[in-house]
């Protein structure tokens, strides 16, 4: 009886390694926990994820990443992760220095600059002086395709047994990018040539103009957060008289004084600008505005430009 109880013992303690190899398992199956600054890049991380992966972004709906300041609890959530993933290019201005101390403390960080090359890159003249380059990287449906590589490579990193699963997403992404591509081309057509003018608060939208044939003018430039003087106001009005341009947008992310004040300037000029409605710019929307994720937010912006304009 004693050598039977010793028996099964042994048996059971034999045995032991193989439910600790069933746990190990599904630790393998544990979700990456990501965080990310932007909701574009929220957005494309969660696609390409799926239930694999567990997405915090540290940025909601309207959010202007160029001012947005990372509190105590963003430190902390940066600090936690497996994976932490920004646009880069400048656009989360306010957390350089943060990320430049995790990187050093050994953090795993991307950027989807790191997939920009100089060839894709927009330059833009700031008053006139410094180079710099467009962070609006999104609204480049060629850059986005390889922003969907960057983050399925880098989860792939993290977890290869699911590198499959990330593959089969990435081509779903990439053909939804496709499809967005034809879709924009096609309402595009609908706006008369000479009519192609996009005015929005900032710069966000150059890309966009530089694919899809339109001429792009933000009245604060790139950076949301600086001011636009009278004298942009003044200049951008002129440009509206000058040639007919009959709507300007506002954008989510960006308070609208400045619209409204180029909307003044031209009725005090004897022309009409109407304001064509709201576009998604830096920040995605809510379901509720049809602009929840990236490929809702680029169709309405579409469909409002061109309903703007045409
Ligand atoms: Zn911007």
């Amino acid at each position: 009886m004693k050598k039977f109880t010793l028996k099964l013992f042994t048996a059971l303690t034999l045995l032991f390694p193989l439910f600790g190899s069933f746990t190990g398992q599904a630790a393998a199956q544990e979700t990456i926990n990501v965080v990310t600054t932007t909701t574009h890049l929220t957005d494309l991380v969660q696609d390409i994820g799926g239930d694999r992966v567990e997405v915090t972004g540290l940025m909601g709906p309207g959010v202007d990443p160029h001012g947005y300041t990372p509190t105590p609890s963003d430190i902390e959530l940066l600090a936690d992760a497996d994976l932490i993933g920004h646009n880069g290019l400048h656009l989360e201005a306010m957390f350089t220095d943060v990320f430049a101390g995790m990187e050093s403390a050994g953090s795993n960080i991307f950027a989807l600059e790191e997939i920009v090359s100089e060839d894709d890159v927009l330059d833009f003249e700031f008053e006139g002086k410094d180079l710099e380059q467009d962070p609006h990287i999104w609204f480049d449906i060629d850059i986005w395709k390889n922003a969907a590589q960057l983050v399925a490579a880098e989860l792939t990193a993290l977890d290869s047994e699911s590198g499959e699963y990330f593959q089969t997403n990435l081509d779903e992404y990439i053909a939804n990018l496709d499809e967005l591509d034809a879709y924009i081309q096609e309402r595009v057509e609908e706006i008369p040539e000479e009519s192609r003018y996009l005015i929005t608060a900032h710069d966000a939208f150059g890309y966009f103009g530089a694919n899809y044939g339109f001429e792009v003018v933000g009245i604060q430039g790139l950076n949301s957060q600086t001011e636009a003087g009278t004298g942009d106001i003044a200049a951008v009005a002129d440009l509206v008289l000058e040639n007919n341009i009959n709507a300007a947008f506002i954008e989510s992310s960006v308070p609208d004084r400045n619209m409204q004040a180029l909307v003044e300037a031209v009725a005090a000029e004897g022309g009409e600008l109407e304001i064509g409605g709201v576009l998604f710019s830096d920040a995605l929307g809510t379901d509720e505005e049809n602009a929840g994720n990236y490929f809702d937010a680029y169709r309405t912006n579409i469909d409002t430009i061109v309903d703007g304009l045409k």
